[in-house]
């Protein structure tokens, strides 16, 4: 049984990347996006991992997917804003500082998701 259907759209790879990895199926990788495409053998949820996210001082993230053929266009900043808003204990009531952003800011932060975390290296010149 593996844990796919409990995972949010967007995880860290823990307990270490190779553990997440270890039910999955590797079906592609990228050198760019510094990501792999890997397929659960249990439930074929698509994921993509990150890798090396550690020379960053980050974790690796795991993004699911259902379009696995168009893997290195798609758009993790949703889920990833949606993982990053949940790390932060939810959105305040004050504004992003940021000039002519209208989005509310992190929980005990000044700026929005955005402009708090410039970590949204795919899609982001779209
Ligand atoms: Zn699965
Ligand atoms: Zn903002």
């Amino acid at each position: 049984m593996c844990k796919c259907k409990e995972l949010n759209d967007c995880e860290e790879a823990l307990p270490t990347r190779d553990d997440f990895i270890k039910e999955f199926r590797k079906l592609d990788s990228s050198s760019e996006l510094w990501a792999e495409l890997f397929a659960c053998d249990s439930c074929r949820q698509r994921w993509i991992v990150e890798e090396r996210a550690e020379a960053d001082h980050q974790s690796n993230k795991a993004f699911k997917i259902d379009d696995s053929v168009n893997w290195l266009k798609h758009d993790t900043r949703p889920a990833l804003a949606e993982w990053l808003i949940s790390e932060h204990g939810g959105l305040c009531e004050q504004q992003c500082t940021f000039t002519g952003c209208e989005a509310k800011a992190l929980k005990n932060m000044a700026v929005c998701v955005q402009h708090g975390h410039p970590i949204y290296k795919w899609g982001s010149t779209t």
